[in-house]
């Protein structure tokens, strides 16, 4: 936090209003659910976005950021969708979407610094936008609840930045509280803080950013919700949430396009793979999620085609090397896998994955373990 008012300081010549942060999330489970609205399973990352904010009258929103180059001074009456390039888009299109929501958001000036991975599928993007939200929220006395708030996070990002992204990034950002996993139903923004202290069952959470992020990604990424739209429009169903996993057989034989059949069953099953991961980790048993995360990769890669050679080399060989279960996280083509791990073998599977990374010839990967942390403050 102090870091961020110093470089506020440094910014504007004269010290912030106060300091938000936010954090990145890994999902443990349920990907692409939350654009189903389906549950989703994520955990903060101690990781955070902090952004150091001050009000001003003029209506005039000034950004900077310690990440990237360029500052912005924007006029606040004049913000609107595909006015703003780069990476300003995002708390631009944050301060947009709260005054379209009604919210009495005034000017401010704004520095934000980041230790999230930009691009490595743990969600700088939603880290930047909640503590954004929270900071202009607060400068200017708005109320707004925290899944509100993701809410509108999520709609900046996907009417103002132009990103058709679901709802689980922000609110893990926002609703996420230490030591716990976010059960989140999307649809109805229902939430259930699961349990998630993995050192006190002697286990680690290892994070394999790939540090690669193949160019095909948002096409793939919007083919894949047509195709998913798709299916529920054939099975009559308003998303494929509604498609029972009791069921799921029947939906598919009533399916012609073998493409869009295998959406529909990465979908449902994995939903059916995050009410059990919950439904164990709340039963204290997080050792027998091991095989549902290694199942949803395989679901991932095979049904949903949303995997790549690194993200299959790294959980491939975390398996070999004595995970419990791993997979990848995040929308795909890249990013980060995560690898559920015993304690004393996190070095181990760790080593043996930065070692295949070389013998492949990739770029070395960043893996570091995962502690649960807090939501956004
Ligand atoms: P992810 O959210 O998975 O990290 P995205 O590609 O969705 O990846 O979002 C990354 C983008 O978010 C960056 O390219 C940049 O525009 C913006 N961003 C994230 N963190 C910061 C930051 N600290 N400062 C400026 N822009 C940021």
């Amino acid at each position: 936090m102090t870091t961020a008012a110093e470089g506020f300081e440094r910014a504007y010549g004269y010290a912030p209003g106060g300091v938000w942060a936010a954090p990145g999330r890994v999902n443990l489970i349920g990907e692409y659910t939350d654009v189903n609205e389906g549950h989703v399973l994520p955990v903060a990352l101690p990781q955070c976005t902090r952004v150091a904010a001050a009000t001003r009258t003029d209506g005039v929103l000034r950004l900077r950021s310690r990440e990237a180059a360029g500052a912005a001074e924007l006029s606040l009456a004049e913000l609107a969708p595909g006015r703003v390039e780069g990476w300003a888009a995002y708390p631009a299109g944050v301060a947009w979407a709260l005054r379209e929501a009604g919210l009495p958001v005034g000017g401010a000036d704004v520095y934000v610094e980041s230790d999230v991975p930009a691009g490595a599928g743990l969600s700088s993007s939603a880290a930047l936008e909640v503590a954004t939200a929270l900071a202009l929220t607060e400068l200017h006395g708005a109320t707004c609840d925290r899944p509100a708030l993701a809410r509108l996070a999520q709609r900046a990002e996907n009417a103002f930045v132009g990103v058709p992204c679901g709802l689980m990034d922000q609110a893990a950002s926002a609703c996420c509280t230490a030591g716990h996993a976010l059960h989140l139903d999307t649809r109805h923004l229902a939430l259930r803080q699961v349990p998630f202290d993995l050192a006190a069952h002697g286990l680690r959470l290892l994070v394999v950013d790939t540090r690669v992020r193949h160019a095909l990604a948002d096409g793939a990424y919007a083919a894949r919700r047509a195709g998913c739209e798709a299916g529920a429009r054939a099975l009559g169903v308003r998303a494929l949430r509604d498609v029972p996993y009791g069921q799921l057989g029947a939906a598919l034989d009533g399916l012609a396009d073998a493409g869009v059949r295998r959406l529909v069953r990465h979908v449902v099953t994995e939903g059916e793979r995050v009410r059990r991961v919950a439904e164990l980790l709340g039963a204290g048993e997080p050792r027998a999620a091991g095989p549902l995360l290694t199942a949803g990769h395989a679901s991932l890669r095979d049904d949903f085609a949303v995997s790549c050679p690194e993200l299959d080399l790294a959980v491939a060989v975390a398996n070999e090397a004595g995970a419990l279960g791993a997979r990848m996280t995040g929308a795909g083509f890249g990013g980060s896998a995560l690898a559920l791990v015993e304690e004393g073998a996190a070095e181990a599977v760790g080593g043996a994955v930065t070692a295949a990374f070389a013998a492949a010839g990739h770029r070395p990967p960043r893996v570091f373990a995962a502690v649960a942390g807090g939501g956004a403050r």
